[in-house]
Parts: structure tokens; C-alpha cells; sequence
């Protein structure tokens, strides 16, 4: 067999591995006593249209056609539709031979590193950063780069970026909304970064591309505006995703946009093209490809996530906990009161609350907190966290 498959496979991740902790703990002391807030699944269900463009879809099509194969790259329409749809939300010049359908974020990003990478290339992200981005840029036979943010903010720290180009720089990671940190980038941090791609383009005589993963970009609260990548630096490859902006992460649908801005547009979305067939994520599922032609700019109701994020980040801060502002998806990421973050999630367990340790996350010393559960369970839960809080800070 192959090592490193046999090692990814036996080995389960951090978050899956505190899931399912959580399932066997409710099982033995009911699930009340257990506040899980490991896993990012969205706890509010999809927006009606949803359930109604299924449902029409169904009735309507021939069933046949609805459920057999669309072309590798997903349906001519479909695709057409979400670049009408990215041409009218966002103001960017896009097209339907640009868009690649695929089986949401995670392929989107693991076809879009082998479709740019070459053996030994440098992918650069920031910490912290969803854990997973290792493995998927390894797979493209690169090595991913991960920098330190600022810890104050989460804001790129673009005195250690600009020292951690080299020659065998391929391209640079973002999510913004951030999973972990919650934290959106600013428009100021975003010109930042495109000019600094543009100098350090220019230097290395090399195209720096930029990968936006972008699961979160309608989780945002308080009118806080995430911008649109490919309007600020030209050679931007976004990934996206409707699992969270639709709650459909079990799906499985998104997309990969190649901005017809990039040097040599055509041939990187062939080789999106090429990658996806290699890794075999051709034809996207087909009933949701149209199901979301369908719903192009529909949002689960995020307004139960703001309520959550301001209720448990409220109290947190009150009991004496630290955390950056998040202004968007469902996640916070707690300074932990201990060096230690593992320990510290230990001691949370022993009070029935969940956590993830930041060291997954390239960040330790934190952990992440998935507010993306009822605003009850947040509740329920609140004198465990005060009761740890005393622990440390009373
Ligand atoms: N990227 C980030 C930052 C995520 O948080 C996730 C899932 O939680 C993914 C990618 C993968 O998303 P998908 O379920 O669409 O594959």
C-alpha cells in the first residue's frame, strides 16, 4: 500500500477524533451534559428555496437527465448561471469557461494545488488555518508554508511575508472569513497583498498566484464586506463552496473560478480541468448542480449565527477569556488560559464542553470553539465555561 495514504487513513483528524468522543460521552451521560462545539457543521437549516427547487426539479425533469452525467467540468448552465451570478454580485468580468463545478471546498482547493503546482513548489498560508490545507497541498507534491499572524489582530503579518518568498514560491493561500480565527480581512489588508504579489511577481519574474478559499464569504455579521479577490489582484483562483452559505456541507457542490484576468487563463483552467480528471472529481453531483442555478445568491439565515457568536463571546470575555473579534463564520478562537491548549481542552472536557486545540490549526496555544449549534445548547452551557474560567482566573 501507499505509506502516506495508509497514514492519512489511519489517522483521524483532531476534530473528528473530539466528535467522536462526544458521541460516546452522550451516550454515557446524556446528551445535556454534553456542550459539543468541535465540528463545523451549520446548525441552521437551508434556505426554503432550496427544499422547493428539489422538489421542482424532481417533479419537472426527466429524470434521466437530471441525474446522469454532466460534462467533467459540470453543466454548460449551470455554469453560465454562476458566472452571471459572480458578474452581477461582485462586478467581475466571468464567464462559464471559467468555472469548474466540484464536490465543494475541499476539491476545489486539492484540484486547484495540482492544477498550479510542480513538484517541490511553495504554497504560502497564514496561521491558523484549516487543517486540512496541509494534506491537500502535499497531495499536489508541494509544501505548504505557514507564516504567523498577527496575533493581536489575525491581519496578515506582511513583514514575514515579504521575507518568505523564494524562487520555488507557486502560489498564496487565504480564508477570509477565517476558520479558525472568525476574523475577515479588511480591504486595506487586501491591496496590501495584491501589491505586494504584484513586487514580489515582478522580482521573481514569475506569476504568483492567489487562492482564495471562500466556504465563509456570506457568514459575516454587522454589514462588515468581505472583498472579492479578483477585482484586487489579477492571477486569483477562488474556491468555493455552498456548504456553509447554503448549510449543505453533506451535498457536496461548489466550485473552482479561474479569473479570466490570470496569465494564461485558458491553459490553468485546462490543467483545473487536468487535475480534476486525474483525481477523479469530474461531474459534480448533478441534482445539486442545478438545484444551486437555481438559488444563485440565497443565504441560510445567518442571523442565528450573529445571536450565537454575541451571546457566547459576550460571556466569554466577561468570565475572563481572550479572543480576536470575529466578524464572520461560526468559529472562535480563545486565547487559551494555559500554555498548553491541550491540557487546557482536557479540563474543559472534565465540565462536558468540547474544544478544539489551535495546534491542528498551526496555532498553539489557542482553541477553537464552533458556534455553529443552538443558541440553547450556548445556553445550557455558559456556567461550565464560567465554572473553567474560575479555574484559572479567580
Ligand atoms: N476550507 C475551509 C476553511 C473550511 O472550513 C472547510 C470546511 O469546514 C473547507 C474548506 C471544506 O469545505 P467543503 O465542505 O465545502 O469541502
Amino acid at each position: 500500500m501507499n505509506q502516506r495514504m495508509y497514514e492519512l487513513g489511519s489517522k483521524r483528524s483532531v476534530i473528528r477524533e473530539i466528535f467522536e468522543y462526544g458521541k460516546k460521552r452522550a451516550a454515557e451521560v446524556g446528551a445535556e451534559n454534553v456542550f459539543d462545539f468541535s465540528l463545523g457543521n451549520p446548525s441552521v437549516k437551508p434556505p426554503q428555496i432550496v427544499e422547493d427547487t428539489l422538489i421542482g426539479l424532481l417533479k419537472s425533469e426527466d429524470a434521466t437527465a437530471l441525474h446522469g452525467y454532466t460534462s467533467a467540468q459540470g453543466d454548460a448552465g449551470v455554469r453560465a448561471a454562476i458566472a452571471e451570478y459572480i458578474r452581477k454580485a461582485h462586478g467581475a468580468a466571468a464567464d462559464a469557461d471559467q468555472i469548474y463545478m466540484t464536490c465543494g471546498a475541499a476539491a476545489s482547493l486539492t484540484i486547484s494545488l495540482c492544477a498550479l503546482c510542480e513538484a517541490g513548489d511553495e504554497v504560502i498560508t497564514f496561521a491558523p488555518f484549516f487543517t486540512e490545507y496541509r494534506v491537500f497541498t502535499e497531495t499536489a507534491g508541494a509544501h505548504l508554508v505557514a507564516l504567523p499572524s498577527d496575533p493581536d489582530t489575525f491581519q496578515i503579518d506582511f513583514a514575514a511575508l515579504e521575507k518568505a518568498f523564494t524562487p520555488r514560491t507557486r502560489a498564496v493561500l487565504v480564508n477570509s472569513p477565517n476558520n479558525p480565527s472568525g476574523v475577515v480581512y479588511s480591504e486595506e489588508t487586501v491591496k496590501k497583498l495584491a501589491a505586494m504579489l504584484e513586487k514580489k511577481s515582478a522580482e521573481l519574474g514569475k506569476v504568483i498566484y492567489l487562492i482564495t478559499d471562500e466556504p465563509y464569504r456570506e457568514l459575516v455579521y454587522g454589514g462588515v464586506k468581505v472583498p472579492y479577490l479578483p477585482n484586487y489582484y489579477k492571477h486569483t483562483l477562488v474556491c468555493y463552496s455552498y456548504s456553509k452559505s447554503l448549510s449543505l456541507p453533506g451535498e457536496r457542490i461548489g466550485y473552482i473560478f479561474v479569473s479570466p484576468l490570470v496569465a494564461e487563463a485558458k491553459r490553468i483552467y485546462l490543467a483545473v480541468c487536468g487535475a480534476g480528471r486525474a483525481l477523479g472529481y469530474v461531474c459534480a453531483p448533478s441534482l445539486f448542480q442545478k438545484m444551486i442555478a437555481r438559488c444563485q445568491g440565497a443565504v441560510s439565515d445567518v442571523s442565528v449565527y450573529e445571536k450565537n457568536r454575541d451571546l457566547l463571546a459576550d460571556a466569554l470575555r466577561q468570565y475572563g477569556f481572550t479572543c480576536v473579534r470575529p466578524d464572520g463564520a461560526f468559529y472562535l478562537f480563545v486565547k487559551s488560559p494555559e500554555p498548553d491548549a491541550n491540557a487546557f481542552c482536557e479540563r474543559a472536557k472534565l465540565r462536558g464542553l468540547l474544544l478544539v486545540p489551535g495546534d491542528d490549526f498551526g496555532c498553539p496555544g489557542y482553541v477553537r470553539i464552533a458556534y455553529c449549534v443552538s443558541t440553547d445548547m450556548i445556553r445550557r452551557s455558559l456556567p461550565a465555561f464560567e465554572a473553567l474560567a474560575k479555574e484559572y482566573f479567580a
